[in-house]
């Protein structure tokens, strides 16, 4: 039989590398950037389109290429940045493989236009597929600039991949803010659809965190310095008053190379032990430098993940560091005294265990408000409310009957409740409910036992009162006393003025929208001022993390959102009549079964069930 093996051709070869190499735009982003940090720019400015998928271009005033070099730039395996494999082992550049360049001009129409400080003239290259459409001489700046132009025009089914331009841009954002967190030294520019989204001078490390996350953040901040024979650490934790519900602002720069390590994340969080309200996270943007030969970088295409020789050291000195740095400025859990009444979890907030005595300003206190203890509480169970525990199967039973609502806004027919399981539930009128271990609600029903995860039945409860109020019902909004000023980042500012006329329909008002913060005169009904700060940060995270489909409705997520946020958690204590209103608002949901993310939300185990375990 004949032979068959053949070597494929460079641009299928190209194409496939590409696959690794580059996943989205922001991953040509990564690559561009880093390329102007080898070439030694100190001005560096990235400009895109659409996300970065019409355009990704990037311009540096670093060393450029002869024309010979711009040419083999664009080759496969060609790099002047490592000579030997022994180089490999004690890498001072960000690029190494040489694969870049070559990956994105299989995927892409590439221009590159390149000159070196000592030449009169430059090169300019147009690649489109892997093919070379022209090579000229051109009058160009020292440095380099490099456009790539619609990505995965070549391949359909990747573009079709990529996410919406909101998901797309935070990516972009998210690398641009890793490289230029890593290089202070270096000003950076971004534009985005021709405004300009970021300009970062050159500055030092504190400097570059305030004026990417907002000069609120510089109050934020806790120094973080160790120096030993191994290991360098400098940086910055957050102050754990400051810590948030998502994970966003955790950053770890080894040798100026943004990495992830779950390990060292780890070491940082339990310095943190006993510091941070549940759930939450603190932020660092810490900065370790070790010796080029104790890490591998090379175990992980994009480069995000390295191998440390000794691990085990590195975590016990960054664990230490911290803790040390989080002692030194004193920062104890009763030492409390810039607390932030906004930043407040009502459920895990219980000021009877506060034993200190102290001055207490409620800040949100409303005269005009009729109940205060409603700010304490302010999740109400809205489907007000069955009289009592068997009204619940009394409504399940006879489908005709209404749950009663008393005043309720909110109208849930229960009898679209087809929950066939109910159907024949009768309770026996002496059945109460129990709590087991603050999670889940038992109780006794007609057939067996019913067990609710609390957490998800609330999830539940108040995504269906939230999607009526913001669909059927329309916005009403509840006029704030005082206008409330939240202050984000700017990353997290253009999400929210993206959201914004949503969120104006949802009740929320803004009264004014700045690079560094949003007022707030009105917020939704059903929203508790102390709570909004949190929600939109929740939010805003949910937005960034949504994968859109064709169903994506900004409604839905912003329900969705509201209800993870404001929903009971697991570990909280419910009382008798507490856990009773939960039973029955679950049951007069249209969709009990599950909670708003698709998870069960009670199981029941049957009387014969139970028997088979007993034989
Ligand atoms: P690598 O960075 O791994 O070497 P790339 O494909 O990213 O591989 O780049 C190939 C080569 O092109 C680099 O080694 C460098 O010599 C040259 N190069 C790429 N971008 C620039 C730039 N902005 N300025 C100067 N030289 C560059
Ligand atoms: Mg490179």
């Amino acid at each position: 039989m004949a032979d068959i093996i053949q070597l494929l051709p460079d641009h299928v070869a190209n194409q496939i590398a590409a696959g690794e190499v580059v996943q989205r735009p922001s991953s040509v982003v990564k690559e561009l950037l880093e390329n102007a940090i080898d070439a030694d720019a100190t001005v560096i400015k990235l400009i895109i389109k659409d996300a970065g998928k019409t355009l990704v271009q990037v311009i540096d005033n670093g060393k450029g290429m002869s024309a010979t070099d711009a040419r083999l730039s664009f080759e496969r395996h060609a790099t002047s940045k490592i000579k030997t494999a022994d180089d490999l082992f004690d890498l001072h550049t960000k690029g190494f493989r040489g694969e870049a360049l070559a990956s994105i001009a299989a995927i892409a129409h590439v221009e590159l236009k390149t000159k070196q400080a000592e030449e009169e003239i430059g090169s300019s290259i147009v690649i489109e597929g892997s093919n070379i459409v022209s090579q000229e001489v051109v009058v160009t700046p020292k440095g380099t600039s490099l456009s790539v132009k619609n990505l995965f025009y070549n391949i359909p089914a990747r573009r079709n991949f990529l996410k919406s331009n909101t998901v797309e841009l935070r990516h972009v954002i998210d690398e641009f803010h890793r490289v230029a967190l890593a290089h202070p030294n270096i000003s950076f520019a971004l534009y985005n659809n021709g405004s300009e989204t970021f300009n970062l001078p050159v500055s030092n490390y504190r400097q570059r965190i305030v004026n990417i996350f907002g000069n609120k953040t510089n109050e934020k901040l806790v120094p973080v310095n160790e120096e030993t024979e191994v290991l360098e650490i400098s940086g910055f934790v957050g102050k754990p008053e400051f810590a948030k519900k998502t994970r966003g602002e955790q950053y770890f720069f080894v040798n100026n190379r943004f990495i992830k390590s779950a390990y060292l994340n780890h070491a940082v969080s339990s310095a943190f032990d006993g510091l941070l309200k549940n759930g939450t996270h603190a932020s660092y943007f810490l900065y370790l430098t070790v010796n080029p030969q104790t890490i591998d970088i090379n175990i992980h295409p994009t480069k995000t993940e390295i191998k440390f020789d000794d691990e085990h050291t590195l975590y016990a000195l960054l664990r230490s560091a911290v803790k040390h740095s989080l002692g030194q400025f004193n920062i104890a859990p009763v030492l409390d005294f810039d607390h932030d009444p906004n930043l407040d979890t009502p459920y895990n907030y219980n000021r009877s265990t506060n034993n200190e005595p102290k001055i207490e300003v409620d800040r949100s206190f409303n005269p005009f408000q009729e109940d205060k203890s409603s700010n304490r509480k302010p999740i109400s169970y809205k489907k007000e409310v069955t009289a009592s525990w068997d009204s619940l199967y009394v409504g399940l039973e006879s489908k005709g009957t209404k749950t009663q609502h008393d005043f309720s806004e909110v109208h849930f027919e229960s009898e679209n409740n087809t929950e066939s399981l109910f159907e024949d539930s009768k309770l026996d009128t002496n059945a109460t409910t129990y709590q087991l271990h603050n999670k889940y609600i038992v109780s006794a029903i007609k057939s067996g036992m019913l067990v609710i995860d609390q957490h998800r039945a609330h999830q539940r409860v108040l995504y269906e009162d939230f999607l009526e109020n913001l669909t059927v019902k329309g916005a009403s909004s509840q006029q704030l006393l005082f206008p409330l000023q939240l202050h984000f980042s700017t990353q997290e500012l253009e999400i929210l003025t993206e959201l914004k006329e949503d969120l104006e329909h949802t009740g929320f008002i803004f009264s004014n929208v700045t690079k560094e913060f949003v007022e707030i005169t009105g917020v939704p009904v059903s929203i508790p001022e102390s709570e909004v700060s949190i929600i939109l940060e929740q939010l805003i995270s949910d937005v960034e993390n949504e994968v859109p489909d064709s169903n994506f409705s900004i409604t839905d997520l912003l329900a969705k959102s509201l209800a993870k946020s404001l929903a009971i958690k697991t570990g909280q204590p419910l009382k008798k009549s507490e856990q009773e209103h939960l039973v029955n608002s679950l049951f007069a949901c249209k969709e009990p079964n599950t909670s708003p993310t698709n998870r069960t939300t009670f199981v029941t185990m049957s009387v014969d069930e139970l028997d088979k375990k007993f034989i």
